[in-house]
């Protein structure tokens, strides 16, 4: 090693929750941090998009009562949470169903030739069926201990669990594979231990002894500006530009080289990239066969986004909700309402998943917001030339995230959750990926907590 364009304490890669808390953490405790971030923007997977009205979310969206960290971290940096629990109670923007083409009413959906569900599950929404099943037939009882070596015979994938409980691949195509909510292309690459804690933990932040206590917590302005004000915390230098492509590790420093050809050195390294982008990056020496099984195989939750502005209130017209969850290609479509105004819808969010993402992936951008538009407006005549894209994300093609969140497929969670987050020489890890007690931006602090602790211990 010669010289390198920065030298410090510690570098951490990656400007995204879970870096920054571990940056500031170490900062804390008197070390000096560079953090390299790669792209031109903090925040990483939280995304405001501040120029639209109402500035919507690309990344993430809401938390609740049991995010303490995030309130913590929140609160700690003067980070405001608006609570819109009571905006959604007032306009609850039920999602109409359209399936094969045609609107089915709620009235109707229970007695409809095309509703493949038996008995209760009837009158279910098909996004609601797969959750309702699972709650009833849970696989497993301690399942904060999801991860833990005795359930490893529930490491299955959901679609084997759901047929176990008797269901069809008629049921599993329309109320888990349609809009998935977790997985990367069908139920049968995720583990029902996943789905399982995920489940539990949505359980535990929608208890509520009473109604009017219930949190959906957003920050005032966009979820962004909790990144953009821990960044404004740190001491050290933040770069953005910095792509990091290699990693050299000796026995007492780290060298980082970025794609803009600096090279920084360390004493230690705390890596947040999620593993689908990770497994780019050259490091010498290799971590050991299983961590380095985890960071290429690791799945990651792929979902493409449409942010789209009506010109004029076309659900009026129609007398429909303006949300709409349907089997084509426009998925799962959220209304978004002003803050301060809830009457008013300022944008639509369509949510592309899994195997329609892809889909849309492999067409230039502008010609995958028209093909959305062109579906809409065939479900709904009434949002014929309505509807205008202002902003579209594809997650999996963002070469600085690869996906929206990890999935772990089945056998993963005994296989990799054991080994993966270990320190690997000076080189430790962060990330949602890598929690195990919380999910989203709550598991990106858990994680940091961890990572920090091992960085202390370790210099
Ligand atoms: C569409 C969507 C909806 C979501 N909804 C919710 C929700 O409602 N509630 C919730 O709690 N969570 C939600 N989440 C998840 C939540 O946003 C994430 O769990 C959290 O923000 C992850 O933080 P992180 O620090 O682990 O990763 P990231 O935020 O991804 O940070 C990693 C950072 O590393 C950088 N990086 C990557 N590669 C390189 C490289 N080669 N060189 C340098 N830097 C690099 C990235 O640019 C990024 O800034 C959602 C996520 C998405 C995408």
């Amino acid at each position: 090693m010669t010289s390198a364009d920065t030298s410090a304490d510690v570098i951490v890669i990656g400007a995204g929750l879970s870096g920054l808390e571990t940056a500031l953490t170490l900062e804390e405790n008197g070390l000096r941090v560079t953090v390299l971030e790669g792209r031109r923007r903090i925040g990483g997977r939280l995304y405001s998009l501040f120029e639209l009205p109402g500035q919507p979310e690309v990344g993430g969206n809401t938390v609740s009562r049991a995010y303490g960290r995030v309130l913590a971290a929140a609160a700690r940096h003067g980070v405001e949470f608006l609570n819109v629990a009571p905006r959604y109670a007032a306009y609850p923007d039920r999602q109409e169903l359209f399936i094969g083409g045609e609107h089915i009413s709620a009235e109707r959906w229970p007695d409809h030739p095309r509703n493949p569900f038996t008995g209760a599950a009837r009158a279910l929404p098909p996004s609601a069926w797969g959750r309702t099943l699972l709650r009833r037939h849970r696989p497993f009882k301690d399942v904060e201990n999801w991860h833990d070596d005795k359930h490893v015979a529930f490491d299955v994938s959901v679609h084997e669990f759901l047929r176990a409980q008797g269901a069809t691949d008629a049921q599993i195509a329309l109320g888990y594979e349609t809009n998935m909510p977790y997985g990367t292309d069908s139920a049968h690459d995720v583990s029902i231990l996943q789905l399982a804690f995920v489940d539990h933990w949505q359980t535990i932040n929608q208890r509520n002894t009473n109604a009017a206590d219930t949190f959906t917590g957003v920050v005032r302005g966009g979820n962004q500006n909790l990144p953009i004000a821990m960044a404004g915390r740190l001491r050290g230098d933040l770069l953005q530009g910095k792509a990091v492509t290699a990693i050299e590790l000796a026995e007492r420093s780290v060298e980082v080289h970025c794609g803009d050809g600096s090279r920084h050195r360390a004493k230690a390294l705390v890596c947040s990239m999620p593993f689908p982008v990770l497994r780019h990056v050259a490091i010498d020496p290799l971590p050991p066969p299983a961590q380095r099984r985890a960071i290429h195989l690791l799945g990651a939750k792929p979902i493409t986004q449409f942010h789209l502005l009506p010109k004029r209130a076309f659900w009026e017209d129609d007398g429909l909700s303006p949300a709409m969850w349907s089997d084509g290609i426009s998925g799962s479509i959220l209304a978004n309402r002003d803050l301060e105004n809830p009457a008013r819808v300022t944008t639509l969010t369509v949510w592309c998943s899994a195997g329609t993402a892809r889909y849309l992936d492999r067409f230039p951008v502008a010609e995958a917001g028209r093909m959305v538009i062109a579906d809409i407006e065939r479900l709904r005549p009434a949002a014929r030339g309505a509807l205008q894209v202002a902003a579209a994300h594809s997650w999996e093609r963002d070469p600085f995230a690869g996906g929206t969140w990890a999935i772990f497929g089945p056998g993963q969670v005994n296989e990799f959750v054991r080994n993966m987050s270990s320190p690997h020489g000076r080189l430790f890890f962060c990330g949602e990926h890598t929690a195990i007690a919380s999910r989203g931006m709550e598991a990106a602090l858990e994680s940091a907590e961890r990572a920090s602790l091992e960085v202390l211990a370790a210099l």
